[in-house]
């Protein structure tokens, strides 16, 4: 199967609307997710303050961002940590590949990253004969599964437990059962040989710390602990957008991501990493390599609007609350990062060019600024970047037509112009908005059944297409017998 991508969401919308199944798993997780972060939200008084302080410090943090990531980055060496910077996804994909084949690795463990996921990781490693392996069961069974993560938290959301009972048979020669017990067990028994043995361990951040050089990584399954600390060399990739502060900042993030994410009011471990192994030390890498990178964020942080996006703690409840996100799930986005947060930041890393249908999957109903720990207006984002895509430079207006030439956005982008120029004239000259209304009172006849305006179909659809859309789905009023300017002019009581 083609890897879905965002220049085909439409279609790729469509095919999601179309799956019984995806919907009905969807539905289940995303609620649950719901009631438990709301139940968890609701057990802290301090909730909405703690949200406002997350945000400030945030806000702080990517204002002075150099300064803090310099910080970060020489508290970590003091302490045996070495940083690499890299700009975009191939220096970072160059750094780990260089450091694991230096050290002649032949498998590494891998524990859930989206920042790996963002920069194809897997592939560049497997591109110099390393083999990366998936430890967090989700992450797990999708890589068994040939697919990518449709959810930042829950990556295998998408599927049921019948087609994980199914794929653990196919790929792992187990006798079919879809005993949840015996299917992670298996998974645990096939990951812990890799554990024992990989070469390298790769890891993501969840926050860096830059008072201390700490990382902190969260999970539930332990699997974290074990790829940063069995193998000799532990690799951390880390988006510059991660530092914070101080390590008291923490106690604000730790109280807002579990109970955003999961509902949980901490995670099952959580792992602070200050430097390599110490002499007294029982566990830990002897190497410890830090992998900053860039890769369109530093853009981002040019506007107050668009800086905010890297606000985001990757909770994933935005996901949850969406209500587009909910029918179609995170594939048909066609990005490593769906849902509203990946439908402002994915046009904002890989180009609007290349994502112009994400911002206008939304209804901007405002239900991810609500749930958002860090208080990120999404629907803001999402306006600001449509603006960018119809009123932008004409550069960049030529290059997105350019590689999107005949797609439907295009085409609609130049019938949308079109229609707002003729709605303009037509809205600035009283008689022509007169006789505009009159003239549609007459001809709304032939479409008017049984009091309303039904399909719109046929001949009239291809010369009316956004009336034959509205109308495909639901019905449209027909204009009044008599127009409010008709019956104000003759002083007939308006109801
Ligand atoms: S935008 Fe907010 S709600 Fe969505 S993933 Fe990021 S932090 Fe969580």
């Amino acid at each position: 199967m083609d890897p879905l991508t965002t220049e085909t969401f439409d279609a790729n919308a469509r095919s999601a609307l179309a799956n019984v199944q995806l919907r009905g798993a969807l539905r289940k997780a995303t609620s649950l997710f719901g009631a438990r972060r709301l139940e968890a939200a609701r057990s802290l008084e301090t909730w909405e303050e703690l949200r406002s302080q997350a945000r400030a410090i945030k806000d702080e943090t990517l204002l002075h961002l150099d300064h803090y990531l310099e910080t970060f980055a020489a508290n970590a060496e003091s302490v045996g940590a070495q940083i690499h910077w890299a700009r975009d996804a191939d220096e970072a994909n160059g750094i780990v590949c260089r450091l694991a084949s230096e050290r002649g690795a032949r498998l590494a463990v891998k524990s859930k990253s989206m920042v790996t996921e963002e920069i194809h990781l897997n592939a560049a490693l497997q591109a110099v004969g390393v083999d990366a392996v998936e430890t967090d069961l989700g992450e797990y069974i999708i890589q068994l599964a040939g697919e990518t993560p449709s959810h930042i938290i829950a990556p295998a959301i998408h599927k049921t437990k019948g087609q994980i009972a199914e794929l653990f048979t196919d790929k792992l020669g187990i006798a079919p059962t879809d005993d949840i017990a015996q299917l992670t067990s298996t998974a645990r028994q096939v990951l812990r040989e890799k554990f024992a043995a990989a070469d390298i361990g790769i890891s993501g951040v969840n926050f860096g710390v830059a008072e201390t050089g700490t990382i902190l990584i969260l999970e539930n399954e332990g699997n974290i602990r074990l790829t940063t600390s069995l193998p000799k060399t532990h690799v951390a990739v880390m988006g510059i957008e991660k530092v914070i502060p101080s390590f008291a900042d923490l106690e604000v993030f730790l109280k807002l991501l579990p109970r955003s994410g999961t509902g949980q009011h901490l995670t099952a471990y959580q792992s602070l990493i200050t430097g390599t192994k110490r002499a007294t030390d029982q566990e830990g890498p002897d190497e410890l390599h830090i992998v900053l990178l860039d890769n369109g964020r530093s853009k981002m942080l040019g506007h107050r609007i668009t800086r905010q996006s890297l606000a985001c703690i990757r909770c994933g409840a935005c996901l949850n609350a969406c209500p587009v996100y909910q029918q179609i799930g995170g594939h048909a986005y066609g990005s490593v990062y769906p849902g509203p947060i990946g439908a402002v930041i994915t046009p904002q890393l890989f180009g609007l060019a290349k994502a112009e249908h994400l911002p206008y999957a939304s209804s901007l109903c405002g239900a991810c600024r609500e749930v958002c720990p860090v208080k990120i207006d999404i629907p803001e984002l999402l306006l600001y970047l449509r603006a960018e895509i119809t009123e932008g430079s004409e550069e960049r207006r030529q290059k997105a037509e350019g590689s999107v030439q005949n797609t439907a956005g295009s085409k609609h982008r130049k019938f949308e112009r079109l229609a707002f120029k003729i709605w303009a004239a037509v809205m600035t000259r009283p008689r022509l908005y007169e006789w505009c209304g009159r003239t549609f009172r007459v001809l709304q006849r032939f479409l008017i059944r049984g009091g309303k305006i039904g399909k719109v179909a046929g001949l009239l659809a291809h010369f009316a297409p956004p009336l034959a859309a509205w109308t495909s789905e639901r019905d449209l009023r027909p204009i009044e017998a008599r127009t409010f300017r008709e019956q104000w002019r003759t002083g007939e009581s308006i109801s």
